[in-house]
């Protein structure tokens, strides 16, 4: 089993892309130093958390954790967005739009990308029906991708905008 890729420092080009990539939807990008606990973490330990409109990290959480947790407030509206604390809430099918979603906005990230998203995610433990998450992402995502698409949050005739 590969280790997961982490974000790293602050300073570091992969976060500042995140964070500049985050802002404009008003989720702010929030590093804590490398010992200090992470609230609203629902994983705990490195995990990233999710409090209200803030992602908080630190240099040692992984950046598939970082973008799950981005993506559960992209997904939530705005009046759910603001009471977010640690679970983020939402249906099996908005959590499956929520991996989607993060496996699109992994390309976005230097040095990342979707198919490192898709390695870290089965080497992390999350479990799909064809047994990886890339085959569940080419082969059985329609349900996520539609979903999606009806709120707005992915244009599948421009996917390079990814978000209006
Ligand atoms: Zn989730």
């Amino acid at each position: 089993m590969h280790a997961v890729l982490l974000l790293g420092s602050a300073e570091s080009a992969l976060p500042q892309t995140l964070a500049a990539l985050l802002a404009p939807h008003g989720l702010a990008l929030r590093y804590l130093t490398s010992n200090s606990s992470i609230p609203g973490s629902y994983w705990g330990e490195s995990e990233a958390g999710l409090v209200g409109h803030e992602l908080l990290v630190r240099p040692d959480t992984p950046i598939h954790s970082a973008l799950h947790e981005a993506c559960h407030y992209l997904c939530a509206d705005e009046a759910r967005r603001a009471t977010l604390h640690t679970d983020a809430g939402g249906d099996d099918l908005e959590e499956c739009a929520v991996c989607y979603l993060s496996i699109l906005l992994a390309d976005a990230l230097p040095g990342f990308g979707r198919e490192r998203m898709l390695a870290d995610m089965d080497a992390w433990g999350y479990s799909f029906r064809l047994g990886s998450a890339r085959r569940w992402f080419f082969e059985d995502a329609d349900d996520a991708r539609g979903w999606l698409v009806r709120r707005g949050l992915w244009n599948a005739e421009d996917p390079a905008t990814l978000i209006p």
